[in-house]
């Protein structure tokens, strides 16, 4: 059997993993607050934990793993959104509204993760559906004397449990001394985090031991994982920000409840992810959801393998030219491996190198090396295993149709460019620039000849973008849509068709179609001009 070793946060150090029981390997990974869009930093522990319960599959057999991804359903933002359709007329109770807007956001959430090959996890249990066991774990906590009752709120005490901080390594009073902790007369020790809060009549709320209220944030993943792992699981993974206070605090109640249990044996932490070397901030104007990607035709098996071709305990940086290798590796994979059966298992190296604390990149490089012996077999079973090259992702490719022939019209064109080059026709040249610019598609002089690629940001989209601010203005809506309509096909995109006059636009990749109709438009003005 494969030896997997995990780099376990809670040791510090890469331990070979032994699962409690390998007829069913137990994994719980912290979910989204479900108030809005996933951003693309929100992604990245999706696609890692991903490709670790896959490979989990891999090695224990596919009906030997329980994956749990959990909904954080109860937050202020979800609140707001639902009172503000409750004060518009909306019907049914707040608690029902609540449950509504978080219909739709989670369908959201799992499509735009579908999207990027994320399979589904075998439970994907929400807060709200598990408020009873919540109830009892916090009356049970009261109980053995680690949680007290103040004011309608229910406290953990800290100082009852002796080992908090120790998964990040952390001692009580450096994190008073560096967290931003919320002091509140009724709490008895700053550190101590609330179980359970009062609701006012605007909020949602169910009945308790302690009055009508809601359950703090980790109370949540402490309970459902009871329900559905047991008391003592294998891997508890979610991202690096979790650690504290997040996991400190599912650590201590569940340790406190079921002193005798193990609660998670390993923990996995990735790191954050960054735009351009930056921090992904609204303010920096970098900030994006993984929809916006897709809207703007990137597509989601590119974004899965930019975030394989880095390990996931370092920070990931999404670049434009990270995006565009990856793209141009799969049109070269998925070339070499059209038609081709996969081989009844991957290539043992990539299996390995995986294996090795779920080194992707280094799998990446493995599979790399067979596409450049020609393997498409080994290299297609080895890409499927990690979630790459499956038909289900695949859409992009075949709907690429387009793709020969606008390399067909460029390849023709670009000779008519060196033609004109050479008679030093300048208006002919200046024409074809103009054209190739106009259609997307950047032309690079290199030693070896003139190369191609469409670009997002060749086209000139202002005035593509003044056209539909001006038809919004005057408020000529069939003038509007058609605008709309021209802007996307050039790759232009509005993040809020509501608010035009104010919403960011941004430029993605034109539509295929549109590139093509460009490029045939040039040719035919070529002849004209002959
Ligand atoms: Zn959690």
């Amino acid at each position: 059997m494969t030896e997997i070793k995990i780099y376990n946060t809670k040791a510090r150090a890469k331990e070979v993993f032994a699962p409690i029981d390998p007829e069913n390997v137990r994994l719980y990974v912290c979910g989204p607050t479900v108030y809005d869009r996933a951003h693309l930093g929100n992604a990245r522990p999706v696609v890692v934990f991903d490709v670790l319960q896959r490979l989990l599959r891999h090695v224990y057999g596919a009906d030997h793993v329980t994956y749990v991804r959990n909904f954080t359903d109860v937050d202020d933002k979800i609140n707001a959104t639902a009172l503000s359709r409750k004060e518009a007329g909306a019907e049914g109770s707040l608690e029902e509204l609540v449950h509504e807007r978080s219909n739709e956001t989670i369908a959201w959430y799992l499509k735009d993760m579908g999207a990027l090959g994320a399979q589904e996890p075998d439970h994907m249990p929400r807060a709200t559906e598990f408020i009873a066991p919540m109830i009892s774990m916090i009356e049970d906590l009261i109980a053995k004397g680690h949680a007290y009752e103040a004011e309608g709120h229910v406290l953990f005490a800290v100082e009852s449990y002796k080992n908090y901080g120790a998964l990040s390594g952390r001692s009580v009073d450096d994190m008073i001394a560096g967290a931003r902790v919320e002091v509140a007369p009724y709490k008895r020790n700053p550190m101590d985090f609330v179980l359970w809060k009062p609701s006012t009549d605007e909020l949602p709320g169910w009945d308790s031991p302690w009055g009508r209220g809601r359950p703090g944030w980790h109370i949540e993943c402490s309970a459902m994982s009871h329900d559905l792992l047991g008391a003592s699981f294998d891997i508890h993974g979610g991202g690096n920000d979790l650690q504290f206070p997040h996991h400190e605090n599912e650590i201590a109640q569940s340790k406190c409840a079921h002193p005798d249990a193990d609660f998670a044996r390993y923990w996995m932490h990735n790191e954050m992810l960054q735009v351009e070397g930056k921090k992904m901030s609204k303010s920096l104007g970098n900030f994006f959801t993984v929809r916006d990607l897709l809207d703007q035709g990137v597509p989601g098996e590119v974004i899965r393998f930019v975030f394989l071709g880095t390990h996931y305990r370092k920070p990931m940086d999404w670049t434009e030219k990270k995006r565009a290798e990856a793209e141009a590796t799969l049109r070269k994979w998925r070339g070499l491996t059209a038609g081709i059966k996969p081989e009844s298992r991957p290539s043992p190296t990539v299996v390995a190198v995986l294996a090795d604390d779920l080194n992707t990149a280094g799998a990446l490089t493995e599979m790399h090396k067979l596409a450049g012996a020609g393997e498409a077999a080994t290299l297609l079973a080895s890409a499927r295993m990690v979630g790459l090259l499956g038909d289900d992702m695949g859409e992009w490719y075949q709907n690429d149709a387009n793709y020969d022939s606008i390399q067909e019209l460029v390849e023709e064109l670009l000779v008519a460019r060196t033609e004109a080059r050479k008679a030093k026709d300048w208006p002919r040249a200046d024409m074809l620039r103009d054209g190739f610019k106009s259609a997307g598609v950047k032309v690079t002089d290199t030693p070896d000849g003139p190369v191609w690629s469409v670009e997002r940001d060749e086209i000139d989209s202002l005035p593509l973008f003044h056209a539909v601010r001006l038809a919004f203005g005057n408020g000529d809506n069939a003038e509007l849509q058609r605008q709309l309509k021209q802007a996307k096909r050039a790759g232009v995109f509005f993040a809020d068709s509501n608010q035009l006059d104010v919403s960011p636009a941004w430029r993605g990749l034109p539509d295929s179609d549109f590139v093509r109709e460009k490029l045939t438009d040039l040719k035919n003005l070529l002849v004209l001009n002959s």
